[in-house]
């Protein structure tokens, strides 16, 4: 099983532990210098040029040897300072974007896991685009690590990281598991603030089952019925709702960790009463009942339906629980700079990007 070949180089955030030491021996250095670059890279999110326990060459060599592989383009912030998204280019040309949000009591970071994404959803901007490539294993971490020394820089600390940005990950899993045990083992975090939110690839989600990492699992739903679901997520065509519902129990009862169910909310298509019994009866076959996140859609450019109005997503989830589903409605954060769900396609920034020198960067790269 071998990742796609797109970046050939090995990048800062893909080396692993090992490929750190070989490059410390092959440039004769002593070992212990190898836990110094890894402490630096992953502990204090340090560029090497910043790693000021290293000789100076040292720091020069670790920095052109292990290149970064994101190139920073912009970054935005929120009218509220709660959410700062961040854009950058990698090899091949393609954008991709990254979120981190703020909230009191954490700081979750939303990562890409491919530029664009061939799932096709119609109501995503990222499918809207299409699919470009499959993220590396650095890349992804990268983003992660950029997100989280963001985080520190404003005082607080990375604790969430969720696959809601661009691509689908089960689509993707050479690159994100790797991504996903480098997010646990060296960032720190725990499994459980890790996400996966999948379309529904139901052979993925058997493969996370087995995985031995208990990473959470969210399900994009939007559609309780095959006829409703084939239309919004067309890959519901090949893994339809009973082999989605049937995976789904079967990681509940093997891993007994919570799933969540994504539910858009689109005006007069899926936010009826109807739609409220449907999607119950699917939340309650399964024990312990799913919990059901409510987002009002965002409107996309290739896809100018409105999102239901609050007072219909509120009516929606009070039905919901009348019906013994338990549901949460998720305020969609970002949406004047693009950050919210679905809008990321790497296209024209609407809010005035601010020019970026990266947290991980210690000298502004001009070119
Ligand atoms: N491909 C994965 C993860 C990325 S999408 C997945 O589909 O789950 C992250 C979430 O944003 C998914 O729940 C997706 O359905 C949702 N989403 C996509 N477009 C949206 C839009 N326009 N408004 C609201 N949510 C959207
Ligand atoms: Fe891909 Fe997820 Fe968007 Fe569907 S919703 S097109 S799976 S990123």
């Amino acid at each position: 099983m071998s990742p796609i070949a797109t970046t050939t180089a090995v990048t800062r955030y893909g080396a692993t532990r090992a490929d750190v030491d070989s490059v410390i021996a092959e440039l004769g250095e002593p070992r212990y210098r190898g836990d110094q670059v890894w402490r630096g890279l992953y502990t204090e999110l340090l560029d090497p040029q910043a790693m000021t326990n290293l000789p100076a060459a040292l720091r020069g060599e670790i920095d052109a040897r292990l290149p970064l592989a994101l190139r920073p383009l912009t970054e935005s912030v929120s009218e509220d300072g709660g959410t700062v998204k961040f854009l950058a280019r990698v090899d091949g040309g393609f954008d991709v974007e990254t979120v981190l949000m703020l909230y009191p009591d954490r700081a979750t970071a939303c990562v890409s896991s491919q530029a664009g994404c061939a799932m096709g959803c119609g109501f995503c901007a990222t499918g809207q685009a299409g699919f470009d490539r499959h993220l590396t294993t650095g890349e992804i971490v990268e983003q992660a690590v950029l997100a989280a020394a963001r985080a520190r820089a404003l005082g607080r600390r990375m604790s969430n990281v969720v696959f809601m940005g661009m691509g689908e990950p089960l689509a993707n899993e050479p690159a994100v598991w790797p991504a996903v045990e480098r997010l646990h083992d060296d960032l720190g975090l725990s499994a459980r603030h890790v996400t996966i939110s999948t379309v529904g690839l139901v052979p993925g989600i058997r493969r996370l089952t087995e995985r031995p990492l208990p990473v959470t699992l969210a399900v994009s739903l939007h559609a309780a019925n095959d006829r409703l679901r084939d239309e919004l997520v067309p890959i519901n065509r090949r893994y339809p709702l009973d082999a989605l519902v049937a995976a789904c129990q079967d990681d509940l009862d093997a891993r007994g960790r919570r799933i969540s169910f994504e539910w858009a909310m689109i005006d007069g298509v899926n936010d009826r009463p109807g739609d409220a019994v449907e999607l119950a009866a699917l939340a309650r076959r399964l024990r312990p009942a799913a919990h059901i996140n409510l987002i009002p859609l965002n409107p996309t450019p290739g896809w100018p339906t409105n999102g239901s109005p609050p007072e219909r997503v509120r009516a929606f989830r009070d039905q919901l629980a009348t019906l013994g589903a338990r549901a949460t409605i998720r305020r969609n954060r970002g949406t004047d700079i693009d950050a919210a769900c679905g809008q990321l396609a790497a296209r024209q920034q609407k809010a005035q990007p601010v020019l970026l020198s990266s947290p991980l960067r210690a000298r502004t790269s001009t070119g």
